[in-house]
């Protein structure tokens, strides 16, 4: 059971600027659109931390020749909706089934476990992770979590 609610705009600028040092490497903007007046969220906020930690840095990494990343957190609904969007690579749809399967990676140094550990998180908070991608124009990752 989760006992601690907390405030996800806080949380959020925690981890932005946990990759910017990454962001600045790869020549990539992190650009960040937060709605006013969210709720707190019901959640382990490490563990949140790691997920969209780990969502920002796949974006960061999926445009090695630079661009932009646009985090979006606002209310669905019941539903917190926290988006980050690249312009990166973008997946080709017969990989898209692999994504969050223990060790799958692309990256030289990629563990390919970043995904997995973070569909779990999701779901023990009872949420959702969708993919959205098309080769060439990039990837969108959506992160739903109900509040209240
Ligand atoms: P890792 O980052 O260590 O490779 P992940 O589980 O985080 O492991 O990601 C697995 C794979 O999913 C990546 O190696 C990459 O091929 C693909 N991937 C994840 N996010 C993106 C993204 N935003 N754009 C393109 N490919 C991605
Ligand atoms: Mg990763």
């Amino acid at each position: 059971v989760i006992q601690r609610e907390h405030e996800i705009k806080q949380l959020l600028e925690h981890i932005v600027i946990l990759a910017e040092t990454n962001a600045i490497m790869y020549n990539v903007e992190i650009e960040t659109h937060y709605e006013q007046g969210m709720p707190l969220v019901p959640c382990e906020e490490n563990q949140l931390k790691q997920v969209f930690l780990n969502l920002l840095k796949n974006a960061i990494e999926a445009m090695p020749g630079g661009g932009k990343v646009t985090v979006t957190a606002k209310m669905e609904g019941q539903m917190l909706l926290v988006a980050f969007a690249d312009q990166g690579c973008g997946i080709p749809e017969e990989r898209l089934g692999k994504l969050g399967e223990p060790f799958f990676t692309t990256k030289d140094k990629g563990t390919g476990l970043g995904l997995m550990v973070s569909y779990k998180i999701i779901a023990t908070h009872g949420g959702t992770i969708r993919v959205r991608s098309k080769e060439g124009e990039g990837t969108t990752f959506e992160v739903r979590i109900p509040v209240g």
